[in-house]
């Protein structure tokens, strides 16, 4: 065959690849652009996958993943059949787009946030309708309309890192009853407020989190859904009709011991917030706008140069940041908080740079 393209389903070539943050293959550049965690996850889960990769390699995994279910119950006072594990909050997000939304009922998402729902979106030839933030990038609840065909939050959101409090999540959820409020908490952990807490009362809510950012494991793949059992229903339903096999043995191992060692994962998210406030002193010296922050990132852009200079100057001296310019937000650069001398290396790097000065 002499063009191999021509094998393409219709749906394969209308998708637009997702374009995940640059992953360097090689050299050791300062990475601040995929917000990942600087620091290694517990060593309580680094032995926990040690000793699952001598034991048990050579057998299949739990495919319900049941310790887990059980260790994420544990943490949120909830029950094992209200939990639902993936690979990746990515994966366990895919899942509820495809057992909730539909073609004919748009669910309602913000603009921006993260950019992986429309891509869900035209997975499952679903529909939406984005909702713009606020003048100063808020996202308002009381705006969206009650009738829809459910609502995606990120909160905090991605990428401006601006997060709501609970109770006006809680608020829009007694008036919008009828349709499903999923909220995606990856950064919750860096100082803002779970409505996990909320779902034995609001059996349309399905929160989910990951292990990727506060818990440092990003490369084990582990995420969570919490919601009313029937819920959790759809999502394994969904789940086993084409992999019954999400977690590995290592994941399921490293992700319990992880979630159980409060201790280690205490003292790493508040040494991240307390470094996310001398960056973000820094920057505004520097001449940046920073908005509020309660995620591992900040959303920051400066008031003369352009973000693409910025980005690229950066570069340059082996530091990597996500851009992003958008019609409705502007010219933004998204810096993950690293470990001090990673921030202290970005700001002596862009203070090196030509025209920055506050
Ligand atoms: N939600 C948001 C808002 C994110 O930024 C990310 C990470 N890019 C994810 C979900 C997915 O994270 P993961 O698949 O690593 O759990």
């Amino acid at each position: 065959m002499d063009d191999p393209q021509r094998l393409w389903s219709p749906k394969a070539r209308g998708l637009v690849p997702y374009v995940p943050g640059e992953q360097p293959k090689s050299g050791h550049p300062v990475k601040l652009n995929t917000n990942e965690n600087p620091y290694p996850p517990s060593p309580r889960a680094l032995e926990a996958i040690r000793e699952a990769a001598d034991a048990g390699m050579r057998l299949y995994p739990d495919p319900d993943a049941l310790r887990l279910r059980e260790a994420v119950a544990r943490l949120y006072g909830v029950t094992p059949e209200m939990v639902f594990p993936g690979n990746g909050s990515d994966e366990v997000l895919a899942h509820a787009f495809c057992a909730f939304f539909s073609p004919g009922h748009p669910f309602l998402c913000a603009d921006v946030t993260y950019s992986f729902y429309p891509v869900y979106a035209s997975l499952y030839d679903l529909s939406y309708r984005v909702l713009p933030l606020a003048e100063d990038f808020s996202l308002r609840l009381e705006d969206y309309p009650a009738t829809n065909g459910g609502v995606v939050i990120a909160n905090p959101n991605a990428p401006t890192g601006m997060a709501l409090p609970a109770a006006e999540i809680e608020a829009f959820l007694q008036r919008n009853r009828e349709s499903l409020v999923l909220v995606d908490e990856a950064y919750v952990d860096f100082g803002a407020e779970s409505v996990v807490p909320l779902v034995a009362r609001y059996p349309n809510l399905l929160v989910v989190q990951t292990l990727s950012k506060s818990r440092s494991l990003a490369g084990l793949r582990v995420g969570f859904a919490v919601g009313n059992p029937s819920l959790i229903s759809a999502l394994d339903r969904v789940k086993n009709s084409f992999n019954s096999y999400p977690l590995d043995r290592l994941a399921i191992a490293g992700a319990v011991a992880a979630l159980e060692d409060r201790e280690y994962f205490d003292r790493i998210r508040h040494r991240i917030m307390e470094s996310r406030e001398r960056l973000r002193e820094g920057l505004v010296r520097l001449g940046f706008e920073v908005l509020p922050s309660r995620a591992n990132f900040l959303f920051a852009r400066h008031r003369t140069l352009p973000g693409q200079e910025i980005a690229s100057g950066l570069r340059s001296r082996e530091i990597l940041v996500r851009r992003f310019d958008r019609p409705r937000i502007g010219d933004f650069l998204r810096i993950t908080v690293g470990s001090d001398p990673e921030c202290e290396a970005l700001l002596s790097a862009l203070a090196s740079l030509p025209n920055i000065s506050g």
